[in-house]
């Protein structure tokens, strides 16, 4: 609805400003071109004096006189243009008279007296009062217009930026939507209160108010919701979370109520708040200034849904990826009563969302989505159209009018860390440590049996990383063994480990491993009591302060307690370590060709990477 307001207001700003120039620029060329006019007998005449006028006369070369004001124009038998100027009371005939001239020698003259005098009225005297009046007016009209302009932007500022999607020409439906079978299933349900509302008030069941849906960025919230009013045919309205949000106490609550009006309107519909966490937060947390009017603005949301009659079918959708923040008073029946849970994509849905987005790409046939899946990891639904979309890109870039597979495997990466350092080329040396510190990672992940196998080492930078060790799951896998994390610690731990023990110098690289080995351990100990001996139970509480967008945790527990905390991650990177160190001593060989065929050639695929190991074995 807004949609078509919104828009063209802005384009009017421009067209305005454009006219308003267009309408200035004319009326300026118009006083000029009045003024030049009134200027124009005085061009290409010659002053003369009134005794110069009478010869002339008396030597019957004069074609016509015309009398304007005090002011004689006269035009002599061979075209010359001449003027004198009268006393203002005198008359030409007076003039005449005073000189002698005969009645027949006037016979050949045309004489004309003009009203010019009234032009010249004009122009000598209103126009010097009348033009800054003008101006003065001009200016008056266009600073009110301007004032009247700001007044509206004030009046509409309690209204909302709703805006309707009119998905009739690109409809998005179930089948857009790969995977998330349980949220689509929970989702027919609501299509179908909407298209058949009658069917279900009949028997007295109370249409769901509220559908939140919480997944991950990129998981498919938005997509879904579209899908939903796509399926029901009903108007979609959408708007986020953050809009409702100003500065101004109040603003947000009236925001609120303006959506619900227009929604109301155009019943039954759909009104889709997307990243509602923005007002839906817990009431009576955070420090920041705007928490008043967070609260109030999600007070006016739950005033509006509860009062939804049964015959209202509007549903409201919101989206969150912050379900741990939201109030629980969102929750509550009558509100947002289905909550549903879309997951991160499986190596199938995965799949099945690489082949939706491949279909308005020119992909070579034989292209396996499901190999690209394997690799795919925990990408999300977004992460894997912009996979494709960084493919495209660089089989344009090759001038290749279809995509490859390679060019597919090569883009995971881009996503993954980065596009590719041309820029930065890495010295002789750089790139011996660089070699080095990846094989460190790509033998401990080899040798250590709970560590996901190799499929790629590079020392191509990308991003912030100098080179990198690609080593993925085989199969996904949701719950981790203790052993596996701790050697997932150890594969962290292995460029380090060669740097310190065989290089005997250490660099600056592996600091991001040692922060994410850290942080793991860490998280072993104080999330899911891994520890040795340590009383069972989580160490630190996740408190949701919103101070400058941080979230900390907060202590919970005694200093002697934190000592043992610190001790039992201390031992786990320990265990780690030896490990991970074990192996890159045993495998000395098997290190030293691994980094003479990185130098050469940079990168070494999964095939090779075995062939090498079991040739040096
Ligand atoms: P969210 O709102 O959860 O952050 P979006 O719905 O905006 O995510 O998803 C971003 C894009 O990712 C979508 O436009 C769609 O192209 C793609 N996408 C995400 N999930 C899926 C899915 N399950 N099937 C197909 N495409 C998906
Ligand atoms: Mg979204
Ligand atoms: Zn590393």
């Amino acid at each position: 609805m807004n949609k078509k307001d919104k828009k063209p207001i802005k384009k009017n700003d421009k067209k305005s400003i454009l006219k308003n120039f267009l309408i200035y620029f004319f009326v300026f060329s118009i006083i000029g071109a009045l003024l030049s006019f009134g200027n124009l007998e005085n061009q290409n005449s010659e002053e003369v004096g009134i005794n110069s006028f009478i010869n002339f006369i008396d030597n019957n070369n004069v074609k016509e006189v015309v009398v304007s004001g005090d002011r004689v124009n006269f035009t002599t038998n061979n075209d010359e243009k001449k003027y004198f100027y009268k006393e203002e009371q005198e008359s030409l005939n007076e003039i005449f008279t005073t000189y002698n001239i005969s009645k027949e020698t006037l016979d050949s003259v045309n004489i004309e007296v003009s009203n010019l005098s009234n032009r010249n009225f004009i122009f000598n005297i209103l126009l010097p009062i009348l033009l800054p009046l003008l101006l003065f007016f001009l200016f008056f009209i266009y600073l009110s217009k301007k004032l009247s302009g700001a007044g509206n932007k004030t009046l509409s500022f309690g209204q909302s930026n709703l805006k309707q999607i009119n998905n009739d020409a690109k409809k998005t439906n179930f089948k857009d939507v790969a995977g998330n079978l349980n949220a689509k299933d929970e989702l027919t349900e609501i299509v179908d209160f909407l298209k058949n509302p009658k069917k279900y008030t009949e028997i007295g069941a109370k249409i769901p108010h509220g559908v939140l849906l919480i997944g991950a960025p990129g998981t498919g919230k938005t997509l879904l919701a579209k899908a939903v009013s796509g399926e029901a045919g009903v108007p979609f309205f959408t708007i986020s979370g953050s809009e409702f949000v100003e500065m101004f106490v109040g603003v947000g609550a009236s925001r609120v109520r303006d959506v619900f009006d227009k929604a109301k309107k155009q019943s039954p519909c759909i009104v889709f708040i997307d990243e509602i966490d923005a007002v839906g937060r817990q009431r009576g947390v955070g420090v920041s200034g705007s928490h008043e009017e967070r609260e109030q603005t999600l007070n006016q949301i739950l005033v509006e849904m509860d009062g939804f009659g049964t015959d209202t079918n509007i549903i409201i959708i919101g989206a969150t990826n912050r379900p741990d923040v939201l109030d629980k008073a969102l929750l509550r029946p009558g509100r947002f009563d289905r909550v549903v849970v879309l997951d991160a994509p499986d190596i199938t849905d995965r799949t099945e969302i690489l082949k939706i987005h491949a279909k308005n790409k020119p992909i070579i046939k034989s292209v396996n989505f499901k190999l690209i899946a394997e690799r795919t990891p925990g990408f999300s639904g977004a992460d894997l159209e912009n996979l494709l979309n960084e493919s495209a890109i660089l089989a344009a870039s090759k001038n290749k009018k279809e995509i490859s597979l390679e060019d597919i495997l090569n883009s995971i990466e881009k996503v993954l860390l980065g596009p590719e350092k041309k820029s930065h080329i890495l010295s002789k040396e750089e790139k011996k440590i660089t070699a080095y510190h990846e094989a460190g990672h790509a033998l401990v992940a080899n040798f250590l049996e709970n560590c996901d196998p190799v499929h790629k080492i590079s020392i191509v930078s990308r991003g912030r990383a100098a080179g990198y060790t690609l080593n993925l799951p085989e199969k996904e896998i949701y719950l981790h063994s203790k052993d596996y994390y701790i050697d997932t610690i150890a594969m962290m731990l292995g460029g380090y480990i060669v740097e310190k023990e065989l290089l005997k110098k250490l660099s600056s690289g592996p600091s991001s491993d040692l922060k994410k080995a850290t942080d793991l351990a860490k998280k072993l100990i104080t999330e899911f009591a891994m520890g040795e001996n340590l009383p069972i139970r989580i160490y630190g509480e996740k408190d949701e302060l919103f101070f400058l967008g941080n979230n900390t945790v907060k202590v919970d527990y005694s200093e002697e307690t934190a000592k043992m905390v610190d001790k039992e991650i201390a031992n786990i990177i320990d265990t780690a370590y030896n490990r991970a160190k074990n192996v890159i001593l045993k495998n000395k060989k098997a290190l030293e060709k691994l980094v003479e065929v990185l130098v050469k050639k940079e990168t070494i695929e999964k095939d090779e990477f075995k062939k090498i190991i079991e040739n040096v074995i």
